[in-house]
């Protein structure tokens, strides 16, 4: 391994090329299954806690049956009281109209499939405003960061909603901790196909190359404030089925 290099620089890990293609389609906002988990039904956050303190209750403002990641620092990322392994989830979110910003500072938010503890440790499906909105493929929304790039790119014009409905297979780790089966997710992007049953190679890395380091079980799902003074986003309608 003489020719081996550590990736130290955010920048070795970004991919530019080729850029997905851009579909044009409206979405799919369906409502919960009757065996469905519904985490959030418009009403409250009850479901949801948050990241950095699992015993305070979620704190993203509620209002006209949509809750709202809020701009800048400070809010903090929230994630689901309960724990899950393999699962159907569907969520709808919306960049708002008058966004600002760009590349990933724009619109920037997440679903991470399995929390794993604070910040932002866990799988993340990014959330982004990808609408005429360059950065690079593998940090686009529904790009597995900084991991696996989308098949297109169907975002909708900020102000618009999105859906993303996500078949997420956990991963598994045998009894000395080492892995069994790696993770593998599918996901549609406004009912288009975005990631096919595709193989994670870890958790989401943002500075070299992601590797299982953990074994871990079910887990938790949790929603990203990134902290950029343009991110605030609504979501709606979030459900799971539990597989
Ligand atoms: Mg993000």
């Amino acid at each position: 391994m003489a020719n081996a290099q550590t990736k130290t620089k955010p920048e070795e890990t970004e991919v530019y090329t080729p850029v997905p293609k851009i579909v044009q389609a409206t979405g799919i906002f369906s409502p919960a299954p009757s065996d469905a988990i519904v985490l959030f039904d418009g009403k409250d956050l009850s479901k949801w806690v948050m990241t950095e303190d699992r015993d305070k209750p979620a704190v993203w403002p509620v209002a006209n049956n949509v809750f709202t990641v809020k701009k800048g620092k400070g809010s903090g990322n929230i994630e689901t009281k309960q724990s899950f392994g393999n699962y159907q989830l569907h969520i709808e979110w919306q960049v708002p109209a008058n966004i600002e910003g760009k590349g990933q500072g724009r619109g920037n938010s997440g679903l991470f499939l399995a929390s794993l503890g604070k910040g932002d440790a866990g799988y993340e499906l990014q959330i982004l405003d990808s609408y005429k909105n360059e950065t690079y493929t593998n940090g686009q929304a529904a790009s597995i960061y900084k991991q696996l790039v989308p098949l297109a790119n169907p975002t909708n014009k900020p102000g618009e909603w999105n859906s993303y409905d996500v078949i997420w297979t956990a991963p598994t780790f045998n009894n000395d901790k080492s892995l069994g089966t790696p993770a593998r997710v599918t996901v549609l992007f406004n009912g288009v196909l975005v990631q096919d049953n595709v193989e994670l190679k870890g958790p989401t890395q943002y500075i070299g190359d992601p590797a299982y380091k953990q074994a871990h079980g079910p887990a938790p799902i949790k929603l990203q404030s990134h902290g950029d003074p343009s991110a605030a986003l609504n979501f709606r309608n979030i459900w799971l089925r539990e597989l």
